[in-house]
């Protein structure tokens, strides 16, 4: 499995293009996400099988209308983030910048433990507390954790937002991620990919799960 980063938008946010012969999966459309990977279609004579919103925040949901109707993708949301994606203007208090284009997502999710499009086969992990209906993405046989704005290298995702929570985020990184091995690679809706076992061992927000001598 092959995967690329796309960073772009306001928020330096990441976007993925994860490929298996030539059938592609996106993960987040930050905003110049929708050009990028039409280029990388006809580059790599490859088709795009969906596109995965981790959860509606704007910085991530920005390119999904055009991705959407443009290169004609289906747009797969979590229930509970539905609404930013349908109407954005919700979450105008806290992005003046830019005007983002309502999308209907093609499929809601529930919280559906593994799921599979075409040749990709993953678990979604419902991780609430940065922002409800939050999804990180397993592939467990490739050991890879896209983790949207839940973990990052050295941080963790914002809980001061509407819907966040940061007992209910502390509690989905320890009981969802830090179950992990050690090896699996964290691709982050921002910043540079990281290791389970790196956060375990330095993340200081993640102080208290490590045992005393650790710490
Ligand atoms: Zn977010
Ligand atoms: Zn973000």
């Amino acid at each position: 499995m092959n995967v690329e980063t796309y960073c772009g938008g306001m928020a330096d946010t990441n976007g993925y293009w994860i490929e298996n012969d030539r059938v592609a999966l996106l993960i987040d459309a930050p905003a110049g996400m929708g050009g990028w990977a039409g280029a990388r279609c006809r580059e790599r004579k490859a088709r795009v099988a969906g596109l995965l919103l981790t959860h509606g925040h704007w910085d991530h949901i920005a390119d999904a209308a055009a991705i959407q109707q443009e290169l004609g993708v289906p747009v797969w949301i979590h229930r509970e983030s539905a609404p930013l994606l349908e109407y954005p203007e919700i979450q105008a208090a806290f992005n003046p910048f830019q005007k983002i284009d309502p999308c209907k997502p093609d499929r809601v999710l529930e919280a559906e433990v593994r799921s599979r499009l075409e040749m990709f086969h993953f678990e979604l992990l419902l991780c609430p507390g940065h922002c409800p209906g939050s999804l990180c993405l397993h592939f467990p046989d490739e050991k890879k954790l896209f983790a949207g704005d839940v973990l990052f290298a050295g941080g963790v995702g914002r809980w001061d937002l509407p819907g966040g929570s940061k007992e209910e985020l502390m509690s989905s990184i320890a009981n969802k991620l830090l179950v992990l091995p050690d090896e699996t690679r964290i691709f982050p809706g921002h910043g540079p990919s990281t290791t389970v076992g790196e956060e375990r061992r330095m993340n200081p927000f993640l102080a208290a799960f490590r045992p005393p001598r650790q710490r």
